[in-house]
Order: C-alpha cells, then structure tokens, then sequence
C-alpha cells in the first residue's frame, strides 16, 4: 500500500482520513499535537494512542521531517538553513534574529518560475513545488534550534503558484492544535497572481505582501514578467479587494534599484498607486549578487525615496539588509541550485 505523508493533512483533511478508517475525530488532535508540538518522529512516541492504532498508522502514513544538511551564521546573527529534500533538491530558509521577535522566512519551491530580473532565484527557473509538507517541515526543523515568532513565505518561490500546498500549510501554521502561530505573525509574499490572491484571501486569514518593485507598467513588464499578464491597474485593483481583517494594511516591497526605480518621480508615482489601498512600504535596497548588474542607490537617493513617503503619512520602513555575508539576504537564495552535477552535491 501507497504510505501517505501525515504532514500533508490539515487537521480536517486528517479527520476526514481517520473518520475513513473508523476512528474518532478527536485523534486527529492528538495526533497533531505530537507532530507540531512536540515533533514526533515516529509514531511509537505517541503514547496516548493504543499499539494497535500506532500500528494501522504507521501501515498507512508516515512521519517526514527535515534536518538542515548546513546551517550558516552570518555576522548579524542571520541564519540561514539548507535543507536536503527527498529527492536530491534542496532548498533554503533564513532565520532573521530581531531582539527577541526571529522571523523565519521559508521556501515554496524549488527554483521560481516568475524569473524576475533583479531575483537570483528566478534565474534558476522553476524546478518543482514543496508540497505542504516540506513547507511546514521548515518550520518544524528551525523551531529546534530557535525560537520563531513570525513566518514570512518571502524564501525561493513564489507561494500563490503553489497555492493548494501553501493554504494547507497556512491551516497547519495558524492550527491551534498544530504550529499555534497567530495568523498576525505570518505573511505570504506574492509578485502579483490575482486570481490566486482573491482565492488566499477566501481560504485563510494571513497577511499579504505584495512585490511592487515598479510604478509603471512598462518597467514592471521589464522587471517582472508576470506583469504583462497581470498588470499594475488589476494588481492594484486586486489589493483593494483583498479580504483585509480590520487594522490591517498590505504591505507592498519594493526593491530600489540604482538609476532604475529610484527616483522622486517614482516615489510620487507610488503614492499615487497605493493610495486606495490600507498600505505600508518596504524598502527593499538592491542585494548584488553575481552576474547581475543593478545596484544599490546610494544612501542618500534610499533616504530621500524615505522622506518622500514619510512625508505623505505612508508607513514606512528600509529594511537594513540582512544576512548578506552568507548569501542569504532577499533575492540571494538559490538552495545548490546550480551546483547540482558539478560536484555531485
Ligand atoms: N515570489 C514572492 C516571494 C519572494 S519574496 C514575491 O515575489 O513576493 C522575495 C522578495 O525579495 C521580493 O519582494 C523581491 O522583489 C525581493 N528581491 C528579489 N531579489 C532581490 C534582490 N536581489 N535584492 C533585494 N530584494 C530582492
């Protein structure tokens, strides 16, 4: 018989499946409670449970976990995990130690299929989907080594692409009985699917950020592809109608590229853009990596970009680069993407 992986249930999908092979609802929780709380590897830890349900269990499901095959410690205390996955890809999650709030921002896939110019993970174009598993199993792993407050799927790959696996994965985050993250702490990271954005905003409760990076629409077409499919009038649009809970605001990013996007004109432009829509801005400057040939603006052009913002009330903040010593800053993830059948790791 074919093993399901039990991380890939919800606690509803769980009971469904239970109920299916006759046993009560409430086993679902306890069964969560070992995996997300106190993170079973096996079934034989789950000493509430009869022997005999341990064993038609382990028949039918299994437990799958992640170890980090390295872990990297940058100079700012940045961590930066890669884990190994089943089938010899790997991907990357970045722990980003803030006093005591960590925000842990994980993967939904291998490689991306948005191929954004200034993205390092898009140049390595998409390999495949995690499945809900191993998008949870990040978590699972780096709450072993430290404590994580908020999570922000801001890693490799963009999640609404993946949607199905990420909204289980949301459930299993935000689940009282799995992860217990308060939906306030963690934040899917989109370039700008509509159809999917209207469809998380139907299925969970969860902050939304939103990849703006331009503020027309033909240098966002230049920049990020999925623009030409999806452009800045109906993204816009699409924010506005997002199922926003009450107090809370969008969060647009936006990557300031020298000579690119920097300028005051832009700053007014987006402004104007955002105006309809409950927002705040981060200011995301440039992270080099190799073979690309945006920069960093200057301090000075980052500041004024700043003040312009500021100055029209727009919550705003730069967000100090983090972690870039290890490659781990955004835009700097790529797992062992292009080393694979070089070194045969
Ligand atoms: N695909 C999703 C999730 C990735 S989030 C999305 O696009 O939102 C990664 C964030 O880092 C995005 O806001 C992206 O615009 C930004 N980014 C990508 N490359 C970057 C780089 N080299 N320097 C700074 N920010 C970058």
């Amino acid at each position: 018989m074919h093993k399901v992986d039990i991380k890939n249930f919800t606690i509803e999908g769980l009971e469904a499946f239970l109920a299916g092979q006759g046993k009560e609802r409430y086993r679902a929780r306890q069964i969560f409670k070992w995996l997300y709380q106190k993170d079973a590897a096996t079934f034989a830890e789950m000493s509430n449970l009869s022997k005999e349900f341990r064993r038609e269990l382990e028949e039918s499901t299994f437990v799958s976990r992640l170890k980090p095959e390295v872990v990297e410690v940058a100079t700012d205390g940045t961590r930066k995990y890669l884990f190994r996955l089943e089938d010899g890809n790997s991907i990357e999650s970045v722990l980003i130690p803030d006093e005591d709030r960590n925000t842990l921002c994980i993967s939904s896939q291998v490689g991306c299929a948005m191929a954004c110019e200034f993205c390092l993970t898009g140049t390595f174009r998409l390999t495949r989907n995690l499945s809900c598993a191993e998008i949870v199993n990040q978590v699972c792993a780096v709450k072993q080594d430290a404590e994580v407050r908020n999570i922000v799927f801001m890693g490799m790959g963009e999640p609404l692409a993946n949607l199905d696996n990420v909204i289980r994965a949301l459930k299993i985050l935000t689940c009282p009985d799995g992860l217990q993250f308060s939906t306030r702490r963690v934040t899917v990271s989109t370039a700008g699917l509509i159809p999917e954005m209207a469809l998380l905003g139907k299925s969970v409760t969860v902050n939304l950020a939103v990849s703006l990076n331009a503020t027309t629409d033909e240098l966002r077409d230049r920049l990020m592809p999925i623009n030409r499919k999806y452009p800045l009038r109906e993204l816009m649009a699409a924010c506005k109608n997002f199922p926003l809970p009450a107090r809370r605001m969008i969060t647009f990013e936006y990557v300031m590229l020298g000579g690119v996007n920097d300028t005051l004109d832009d700053a007014k432009r987006l402004v104007r853009l955002i105006s309809n829509v409950p927002a705040k801005v981060n200011l995301i400057p440039f992270n080099e990596h190799e073979g690309c040939s945006f920069r960093k603006p200057d301090q000075e052009t980052i500041d004024r970009f700043h003040r312009f913002l500021l100055d029209k009330h727009i919550t705003v903040i730069t967000r100090a680069s983090r972690g870039a010593d290890i490659s781990a800053a955004c835009g700097q993830l790529k797992g062992r993407l292009e080393k694979r059948g070089q070194d045969g790791g």
